[in-house]
């Protein structure tokens, strides 16, 4: 199974990316932030008390998104393989993860990261609440305070992944073609 993990900060182009390797390699795409804007828009509890943590740029318990990743392995069990897209976002859920994948013998075969600085996230961030209509998108306080979430809780997961040799790094700018190319390149040399 092709089990990736692309990691980066808010607006580091992980969905860009995630799109293009869906295509490409067939595998399924679970995005978190994705999973949990389902549920605000069909206004399920879930949603509704996730919806007052995401306005804010705070991340959202770990037993929540453990639990929607949980359900979506077990409802695509005959999967080539997934793409996990702003999960894990924090050391427990990346322990989570790894168990979860024990239990179907099919582990993380790696992570990549998208590396963009500050300043670029929060223009692109900026740009992209233009049309996105998302309010996190929209309000440059809840722009810093997702990034510093990202370096408090999330960055750590790259040290989770580097113990076991399964990190790497990519330049998160250029074009995206580009970007495309060098994680395709990257996914071949596993
Ligand atoms: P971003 O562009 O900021 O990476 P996402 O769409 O991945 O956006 O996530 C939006 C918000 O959803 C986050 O700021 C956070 O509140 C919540 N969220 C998404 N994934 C997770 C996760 N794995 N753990 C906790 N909170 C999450």
């Amino acid at each position: 199974m092709l089990n990736l993990v692309l990691f980066g900060p808010p607006g580091a182009g992980k969905g860009t990316q995630s799109q293009k390797l869906i295509e490409k390699h067939g595998l399924i795409h679970l995005s978190t932030g994705d999973l949990l804007r389902s549920e605000i828009s069909q206004g399920t509890e879930l949603g509704l008390e996730a919806k007052k943590l995401m306005d804010h740029g705070t991340l959202v318990p770990d037993e929540v998104v453990i639990g929607m990743i949980s359900h979506k392995l077990d409802a695509n069990k005959d999967a080539k393989g997934f793409i996990f897209d702003g999960f894990p976002r924090t050391v427990a859920q990346a322990e989570a993860l790894d168990q979860l994948l024990a239990s179907k013998n099919a582990p993380i075969l790696g992570m990549i990261a998208l590396e963009v600085n500050d300043d670029e996230l929060e223009q692109r961030l900026l740009l992209r609440g233009k049309d996105s209509g998302r309010p996190d998108d929209a309000n440059p306080e809840v722009i810093r305070k997702r990034i510093k979430e990202y370096n408090d809780k999330t960055a750590p997961v790259a040290g989770f992944y580097k113990a076991q040799n399964k990190f790497k790094s990519i330049n998160g700018i250029g074009s995206i073609n580009e970007i495309f190319d060098e994680i395709d390149d990257v996914i071949a040399a596993y």
